[in-house]
């Protein structure tokens, strides 16, 4: 794989920072970050952004990345750490030899001194717990980044706008700033190597691509470092990409998820009022209310006594959804429901729903014949069929109506 031609453009409203990417075959694609003209100052003109977005897809196709640009020192001697890390996982990573000019400091066009905090914000638990639990220190986080084009589709862009406004409608009324970024790494390097193992570094990747401006970066955790497996995105792997200038923080593996929902969300009345957690993407609806996150939230914040509280969600729970559903016990999140379900206990409540999630935790542990071939077809896809079979159901409904496909999947819980 080659990185080159690295080039910083600042247009009438946005400053834009691309690269060629070669890969093995010989395709070429031009990958970029772009910002408004309000951040151009932000905007870095070396190859960090891109050597921290195309690492793991050279390990996964055993390819050599050469980087036609500056590098980091830091981050290029770092290289060696995620690899080793991400190869001893054994989840087919292996390690390949980087080339980069090692360069450090005045790659900055205007050589500023990075003086922001900043963290990745959807409106989730996640990303209001670690907004809430930096809010009160000294380096408190005064940047909030939203990406359009890794989570949300490029082509998506309705929902994007409709995310996004409620995004700022936050940062507004909790005082600070949001950073839109948009890029195309999804849509190039989704081709390569499924998403999940790609996230912390595309989130590094963007917090790089700022990093003119911003000294500390916030990557909201998931899981308890207890839950804790291979991933895409990992407390021990996501700070490998800080630079000397920028340091990135995998935040908030001291709580699990059902703790943040008692300790800070159900706390505090800006969660409470804007909460989103759907995920759906379904047009004009905040909180669908009905797919497997919205009725998990909705149970973490009755075990935390903060249903009733809760603007953005409705305050019932579906009893027979809960039945439904099926968790991925391989992602660890069947620990969720297991959390929910052990409060629920311990606080005597909800003998009906109690019975509910522990039905759907034993049939997740035990899945149908049906449901066990669809997941051994999708484990032939990724590992044998460079993910033929998920590129042609994705790649129809993205020209379609993706929203409609996924709305269908989860209904009939084949998703979840
Ligand atoms: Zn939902």
């Amino acid at each position: 794989m080659k990185i080159n031609n690295i080039t910083r453009k600042t247009g009438t409203k946005h400053t834009t920072l691309s690269a060629d990417i070669t890969f093995g075959a010989g395709i070429k694609e031009n990958l970029y970050l772009r910002v408004a003209n309000k951040y151009k100052h932000f905007v870095v003109s070396d190859a960090n952004p891109f050597l921290a977005a195309l690492l793991l897809p050279s390990m996964r196709k055993k390819e050599d990345l050469t980087i036609e640009g500056d590098v980091s020192p830091k981050l290029l001697t770092n290289t060696r750490s995620i690899m080793n890390l991400v190869e001893g996982w054994k989840v087919g990573f292996e390690k390949v030899s980087v080339k980069g000019k090692a360069k450090s400091g005045k790659t900055s066009p205007l050589n500023l001194n990075p003086s922001y905090s900043a963290s990745f914000f959807t409106g989730g638990v996640d990303s209001f717990y670690t907004f809430l639990k930096h809010n009160k220190k000294k380096d408190a986080i005064t940047h909030f980044i939203f990406i359009h084009g890794c989570d949300i589709p490029l082509e998506n862009k309705e929902f994007f706008d409709d995310a996004l406004k409620s995004v700022q409608i936050i940062a507004k009324e909790a005082g600070v700033e949001v950073i839109v970024v948009e890029t195309n790494m999804r849509t190039i390097l989704e081709q390569h190597l499924e998403w999940e193992w790609e996230l912390g570094s595309a989130l590094s990747s963007v917090a790089l691509f700022l990093s003119n401006g911003l000294k500390k970066v916030y990557i909201p955790s998931g899981l308890r470092s207890d839950q804790l497996g291979p991933y895409g995105t990992h407390p021990e792997l996501d700070p490998l990409f800080s630079t000397e200038k920028l340091e990135i923080i995998h935040d908030g593996c001291e709580s699990s998820r059902i703790e943040k929902v008692a300790n800070s969300i159900a706390k505090s009345p800006l969660a409470l009022k804007y909460l989103r957690v759907c995920c759906q993407i379904i047009k004009g609806k905040y909180n669908c209310n009905e797919c497997v996150k919205c009725e998990q939230t909705k149970m973490e914040l009755l075990c935390a006594g903060a249903l009733n509280k809760a603007k953005t969600l409705t305050h019932t729970i579906d009893v027979d959804l809960v039945r439904k559903a099926i968790y991925n016990t391989k992602l660890n999140y069947n620990l969720f429901p297991e959390d929910i379900l052990k409060s629920l206990k311990k606080q005597n409540l909800e003998p009906a729903l109690q019975e509910a999630v522990a039905f759907s935790i034993e049939k997740s542990k035990h899945l149908p014949l049906s449901r066990r071939g669809a997941n051994l077809v999708a484990e032939i896809d990724k590992k044998y069929l460079d993910r033929r079979i998920y590129k042609f159901v994705f790649g129809f409904t993205e020209k379609e109506d993706r929203t409609f496909l996924y709305k269908f999947l989860s209904r009939t819980r084949l998703i979840s």
